[in-house]
């Protein structure tokens, strides 16, 4: 009897994080979030990669508005350094749905169709921008060859001379990762991309192909792989063109 009443009290203890009227995450709730949710949720992310994130990555949260860049849907920067550290800032504006997937009831979740967006997915999807620049680090320390627009050491360069083709196609590739991932573990609802057919459509529709077709484009190749050997592969070759985004197999033929 004592025992239930104790694990019904850390049940109370733990529970939610503060909500607005409108039922969604304050931004002090959004602070408390983040700050007491990372660790577990890179536990997570760590058994789910079988891998262990070694780079040291501050997170912490902000209105981003202001940011460099910034654009509507931006909902968090992950800022990498040519030193190869990292930081993640998370927008705390009280505009998320929910603090994960499942603080939504599964009638809302049906009706939910353009915003879809909740504070862990945001995490965990920086958290694979800071685990892909890791492999790319661990590429490099060891000497291997990585692809010059995957290389955080050229990151002023490519932002100074980009070919835009080669800039999208790496960043389709990384953001795809990154999407993936929160796909397979469930922390987002599905989307199904518009299909695409020429290169307009691609340049049209750059976020919907960036982080909704990029999932269904890696994700055989992810599925086969694992991510991190996955991200081995791709990082040592030259991301897809245009044309390889519309054609899988091109792109997945070339691959070293
Ligand atoms: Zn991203």
């Amino acid at each position: 009897m004592f025992a239930f009443f104790l694990f019904s009290f850390v049940q109370f203890a733990q529970k939610p994080y503060p909500v607005n009227k409108n039922n969604k995450p304050t931004r002090a709730g959004i602070d408390l979030y983040v700050a007491y949710e990372k660790e577990k949720t890179i536990k997570e992310l760590q058994e789910f990669l079988n891998d262990s994130l070694l780079i040291d990555v501050e997170i912490t949260t902000d209105d981003i508005s202001e940011y460099y860049k910034n654009e509507e849907l931006d909902m968090a920067y992950h800022i990498t350094y040519s030193d190869g550290s990292a930081e993640i800032v998370i927008d705390n504006r009280e505009r998320y749905v929910a603090y994960d997937i499942n603080g939504i009831t599964n009638l809302k979740k049906f009706n939910l169709t353009t915003s879809n967006q909740f504070v862990k997915t945001v995490l965990v999807h920086e958290l694979m921008h800071t685990y892909f620049l890791q492999k790319v680090v661990i590429a490099k320390y060891l000497g291997a060859y990585v692809s010059k627009e995957y290389d955080y050491r050229n990151i002023m360069a490519i932002q100074i001379f980009p070919n835009y083709e080669k800039a999208f196609g790496a960043e389709f590739i990384e953001e795809g990762v990154c999407q993936y991932v929160v796909n397979e573990m469930k922390l987002e609802i599905p989307k199904v991309p518009p299909k695409s057919k020429t290169v307009n459509d691609i340049l049209e529709n750059s976020n919907e192909i960036k982080y909704y077709y990029s999932i269904q484009f890696l994700k055989p190749f992810l599925d086969s792989l694992g991510v991190g050997e996955g991200i081995n592969v791709l990082i040592r070759n030259s991301p897809p063109s245009y044309n390889e985004i519309l054609n899988p197999n091109i792109f997945y033929k070339r691959l070293l």
